[in-house]
């Protein structure tokens, strides 16, 4: 298992990443930085077939065959951008909504199919979601401090007795610009005009995206609950 190098205390508490995604590692090493957590990865593991029909599903799908596979907590997320006058799409689809989902991930062939779909429509409203699910064993003292936190986090079902799921969500309003925006982020970021900036999401670095974004928005419930059954579950 591959530990984060640059931890030098004795950690509280350890999560498996459900992701081969070094971007998505490396964002989240630094996210979770003040925290007493470590976050391993299990490189050797393969990563499922996220073939639900919505960002919990997948990231269900995720957390959940990593923490079977360590018998340890795991956090796996999904997101995607959904767009009103497409009926939701690309949602689930958002990483190939150009190739198909046997295709490869390309963002500018994703930008290009988005605006020509666009091009005639006037109801510009979209949003992008993430959800963040935590897989636990049942045995885990977070898991039975989850379930007693005044306001607890979301419970998932779960198809397995010994494991149990909580879900974080996190949504960014906007609308889709004509033409792209900025040159920073990734993705949809330069189509996405955000309600709460005024600008597109490439137009500003990363600390300014997170603080709006979906995945911060998501990943700043998942603390606030973390936070405080870290305290609960403590001795
Ligand atoms: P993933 O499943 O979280 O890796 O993301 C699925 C896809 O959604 C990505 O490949 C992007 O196309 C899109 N996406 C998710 N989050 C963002 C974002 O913050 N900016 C731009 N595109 C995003």
């Amino acid at each position: 298992m591959t530990q984060h190098p640059s931890k030098a205390f004795e950690p509280l508490y350890r999560i498996v990443l459900a992701t081969h995604n070094q971007n998505k590692v490396r964002e989240l090493r630094q996210l979770f930085e003040a925290l007493p957590v470590e976050l391993l990865t299990q490189p050797e593991l393969p990563e499922p077939i996220e073939d639900g029909d919505s960002f919990v599903a997948n990231a269900l799908i995720k957390a959940l065959a990593f923490a079977r596979a360590c018998d340890m907590p795991s956090l796996a997320d999904d997101s995607g951008l959904e767009v009103d006058a497409l009926g939701g799409a690309p949602g689930v689809h958002s990483a190939r909504f150009a190739s198909g989902p046997d295709g490869k991930g390309d963002s500018k062939a994703n930008n290009e199919k988005l605006l020509r779909l666009m091009s005639r429509e006037r109801n510009r409203s979209a949003r992008f979601r993430c959800a963040l699910v935590l897989a636990l064993p049942k045995d885990d003292p977070i898991e039975a401090a989850f379930s007693r936190l005044p306001g607890a986090p979301q419970a998932l079902h779960v198809d397995d007795p010994a494991f149990s799921a909580y879900v974080f969500e996190g949504r960014a309003e906007g609308r889709i610009l004509r033409t792209p925006v900025g040159q920073a982020g990734f993705g949809y970021d330069p189509l996405f005009l955000s309600d709460d900036l005024g600008l597109s999401f490439a137009q500003v670095e990363g600390a300014k995206k997170n603080a709006v974004s979906h995945r911060g928005r998501a990943l700043a419930a998942f603390f606030a609950a973390l936070e405080r059954a870290t305290v609960l579950a403590r001795p």
